[in-house]
């Protein structure tokens, strides 16, 4: 057991150095050996098991009835083809289902762990996938612990293990520490745990175990938790499929007490019964709703956004509120020392001397993680400005570092605000702190000015007061530097104050536009930062998002406050400065609470419960540590700020397109119904078969379905306000825009159906009577020899009618307030192949001569069908008189 060995020994026994690491060579051996550090994958759907999961739907269960009830009527072909329409469409689901499972597989690839590692004597990271037994991982704070490790150095390293133990208290680690005997994980203060992350510190370890061998590989159950998750939108959706199937029970019943009374045939009720089921449910929506969605979370992609939760998708375009962090999402993270105060002064940076301001040079340098050795940058933009700083007077860290090597330490980190290195100096000590200016000022007992050292005064504090605020309100970000001598214990009390620096970090030129852009869509932008008041004042001014200090709140403010007060104030607030992750929460809170809609963004350890609390999390894609990544719904992949305005941009556009894809089938739907309905209510015949239904719902319309739902999104959706998440995809006249096209569908198939008859009535020379049209639906005419059975010919009209005005329809749905003069046509090539594809299928249905026996169709004439095509343009007719009348009266919907 390695908990029991020693490093050394552990080292040795699986042959490596820990300086140099394994060669590359030896790693790929390893690998080829032992295969890769991945957990087996958790049992997937077998492809019956996907099958039959499609079937598992109220709106099939209602079409196999049909389907029985049609072979006990021995109505065999309408059985088969309902049955193979079913089928069809069950493959088409279990098609898509997989092609988008295995794009969201991939993108939870691209946001999964990486670990950083030694090989070949070089730092590099690499996908954790790829770690072999004896590769070298070297820890730090947010890093998801990558497979089990022997450590080998730990300075002040906290893992939190509650992936494996439960316990949710981060554990201190001991890399010296070696047990006697058997001992449970949570007591193995020597080794870290694959899955488990780093709360704090640093350390190093060598893999032990990777794969299944690990200790959550062994833990088999934890891997099958379900990870599928529907969206609000297709919850809603099937509640609807649900509440859609009743209704086609009650239809079907009020038809059945209709029959009796009217004392028709009952096998011909049953069957119109049937069709009229199948024209109620709408078959298609399900599969037309899941695929828009998976095909918009590719993409965002696009727009640098990773969705990690799909219901994201739908949430990002209901948000009206982005509270985002300041460095490196509102600014480029590009630090640069331009000024110092040092000695009661403030100067520029050029003005620098190593010889005459020695301690100062020396404490930014040394107490520092970053790297700037073989000319490679690696380390936090804060801390590599101050080794530019350093090279500026010819000093480098790892120069200083021969001469004063570290012997401890305290790690930086957002909540204290500080970081103190120790440093053996001859035969000193010197302990350098440096951090947040107030804050370390506040551990100040005396100050080193002109190489004298004194009692830190009121007055010197004023001073200092007043240079940090003119650096902070220049936009500068400001930072202190102490010195403590002959204590190596990393304390941060009584402190001899330094000097400072201040640094600007350029706000990104995107962002002005995106806060403007928000602003417009309805939406408030907040900064939240760990930065001076002043500093964050001036670039929020800078970017628009603030205008002056009573919008602006510090950390040690909000601990005045209690969740209730800040309730209140919240609105009023823009800039939160000086705040700790823990406050993001509270934050978070404050503004659902006033019933906004809130994304945080976070990149630390601490900001995964404020991302878990948010409407939204978002993880920082460049700088955002694994945890924040494991906790956020969403990741930039570029840190950028713009890129949440663009996400949210999408996020409108997606749900736009599918409320509209909604409401279109929903129209068609109803339509049907009551065209059906009226017509057997009147005492005629069915105008159309169930197979005639089941062929548009399932394929003539979930094509113009699809189109809508990847259309471009408009150029207005940021001019409108936030959508309220919980309103109804019916809200906004999208009732009444349902039930009126349904109608006017329903009068175009009816007119188309009653057309034919009426002809040969007029033909005929008989009056058109309700009892005549009845009796002509009935007759068999022969023309050019052949039998011409009116019904079919009128029931064809009704099909071709029904899904060619879809079509059209379709057309002018693309977007309800503008004419189709000036929606950009070939914006959206989907709808064009849509409608060719479309009208030509809804041709061979009634031409080709197998297929019109099994839709029991008739071939129809060139002048019937140009006259069947005009009649079906009226919805698209209907739609540009709407925005006609929409631009008159000035009113939009
Ligand atoms: P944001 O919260 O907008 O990302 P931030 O980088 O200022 O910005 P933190 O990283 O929490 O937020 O830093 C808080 C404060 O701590 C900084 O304003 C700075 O004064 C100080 N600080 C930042 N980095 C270091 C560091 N490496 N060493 C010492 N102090 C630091």
């Amino acid at each position: 057991m390695y908990y029991q060995k020693s490093s050394e020994d552990t080292l040795l026994n699986l042959n490596v150095q820990a300086s140099n690491g394994l060669t590359q060579d030896e790693a790929k051996k390893r690998l080829e050996e032992n295969g890769p550090n991945t957990l087996v994958e958790k049992q997937r759907k077998t492809i019956l098991q996907m099958f039959l999961a499609q079937l598992k739907d109220t709106m099939i269960y209602i079409l196999f009835a049909a389907a029985a009830i049609s072979v006990i009527l021995h109505e065999i072909t309408d059985a088969v083809i309902i049955l193979s329409i079913v089928v069809i469409n069950a493959v088409i689901g279990v098609v898509q289902e997989s092609k988008a499972e295995a794009a969201l597989e991939a993108l939870k690839n691209l946001s999964s762990p990486t670990a950083m590692i030694r090989r070949n004597g070089k730092v590099m990271e690499i996908s954790a996938s790829e770690l072999v037994a004896g590769d070298i991982v070297i820890l730090e704070a947010g890093r998801i612990i990558p497979a089990d490790l022997r450590l080998l150095q730990s300075v002040n390293l906290k893992v939190e293990e509650s992936a494996l133990t439960g316990e949710s208290v981060p554990v201190d680690k001991d890399a010296n520490f070696i047990a006697a005997g058997e001992m449970g994980i949570g007591d193995r203060i020597n080794m870290a745990y694959s899955s488990t992350s780093v709360a704090y510190g640093r350390g190093e370890g060598v893999v032990v175990y990777t794969g299944m061998d690990t200790e959550i590989g062994k833990i088999a159950s934890m891997l099958n938790e379900s990870v599928e998750e529907l969206t609000p939108l297709q919850k809603r959706l099937n509640d609807l499929g649900k509440l859609l199937g009743i209704v086609a029970i009650v239809i079907v019943a009020a038809m059945f007490g209709m029959a009796l009374l009217q004392g028709r045939d009952i096998i011909e009720m049953l069957i119109t019964a049937i069709a009229l089921a199948v024209a109620a449910i709408p078959e298609g929506l399900t599969a037309v709703v899941t695929i828009v969605l998976a095909l918009g979370v590719q993409r965002m992609v696009k727009v640098n956004t990773i969705v990690r939760k799909l219901p994201a998708v739908e949430t990002l375009g209901a948000v009206s509120v982005v509270c985002s962090d300041k460095t490196g999402t509102l600014t480029q993270n590009k630090m640069t020392v331009t000024k110092i105060y040092l000695d009661n002064q403030t100067k520029d940076v050029t003005e620098l001397s190593f010889d005459k301001n020695t301690v100062f040079v020396k404490g930014f340098v040394l107490c520092n993680d970053a790297s700037t050795a073989n000319n490679e940058r690696i380390g936090d933009p804060t801390e590599l400005a101050l080794l530019d700083m350093g090279k500026l007077v010819n000093v480098t860290r790892e120069g200083l570092e021969q001469t004063n090597p570290r012997i401890n330490e305290q790690s930086f980190d957002s909540a204290r605000k500080l970081m103190t290195t120790v440093h053996k100096e001859d035969s000193k000590v010197m302990s350098y702190t440096k951090g947040a200016m107030d804050i370390l000022l506040g551990r100040c007992s005396k100050i080193y000015l002109n190489g004298e050292v004194t009692e830190i005064t009121d007055q010197h504090k004023e001073d200092i007061n007043t240079a940090a605020s003119e650096m902070a309100r220049g936009a500068l970000r400001v930072l202190a530097l102490g010195y403590k001598e002959d204590d190596d214990t990393a304390n941060e009390e009584n402190l001899t104050f330094v000097g400072l620096i201040g640094m600007i970090d350029p706000p990104r030129p995107e962002a002005k536009d995106s806060v403007r852009v928000l602003e417009q869509a309805g939406i408030t932008t907040i900064m939240i930062t760990g930065d001076h008041k002043d500093t964050a004042l001036a670039i929020a001014k800078d970017l628009g998002i603030a205008e002056n200090e009573n919008q602006c709140i510090t950390g040690s403010d909000l601990n005045e406050l209690t969740q209730e007060q800040l309730n209140d104030r919240v609105r009023d607030l823009r800039v939160f400065a000086r705040v700790s992750p823990e406050h993001k929460v509270m934050i978070v809170k404050a503004f659902k609470y006033n019933g906004s809609i809130v994304s945080m963004t976070g990149d630390g350890v601490n900001d995964a419960p404020s991302l878990k609390a948010a409407d939204i999390g978002v993880a920082m894609g460049i700088t955002g540590t694994d945890v924040a990544k494991g906790a956020a719904d969403m990741v930039l992949t570029d840190d950028n700020f713009a890129t949440i305005e663009k996400a949210v941009a999408e996020g409108r556009g997606i749900y736009h397109n599918i409320k509209k894809t909604v409401l279109f089938l929903l129209s068609s739907n109803f339509g049907e119904v009551i065209s059906m309905f009226s017509a057997i209510a009147a005492g005629l015949a069915s105008p159309l078969q169930s197979i005639h239904i089941l062929w548009i719902n399932l394929i003539t319309d979930s094509l113009p379905g699809l189109a809508l739902g990847v259309d471009p999104k408009d150029t207005d959706i940021m001019k409108a306000k936030p959508r309220d998440p919980n309103e109804s995809l019916f809200a906004h006249g999208g009732l009444i825009f349902t039930v009126y096209n349904g109608f006017m569908i329903a009068a175009l198939t009816l007119g188309a159906f009653l057309w034919s008859p009426i002809i040969h009535l007029n033909a005929e020379g008989m009056a058109v009577t309700l009892e005549n049209i009845k009796w002509m639906l009935g007759q068999t005419l022969i023309v050019n020899g052949a039998d011409y059975s009116i019904i079919e010919h009128a029931q064809t009209y009704a099909f071709t009618t029904l899904g060619v005005s879809q079509l059209f329809h379709a057309i002018g749905m693309r977007n309800y307030d503008k004419s189709l003069f000036k929606m950009k046509m070939f914006d959206n090539k989907s709808m064009i192949a849509a409608f060719i594809i479309g009208l030509a299928l809804q041709i061979a249905v009634t031409e080709i001569p197998i297929l019109t026996e099994v839709f029991e169709t008739s071939q129809l004439s060139l002048k019937e069908w140009g006259n069947l095509i005009l009649i079906s343009m009226v919805p698209l007719l209907s739609h540009e008189i709407i925005v006609a009348g929409k631009n008159l009266f000035g009113k939009t919907a």
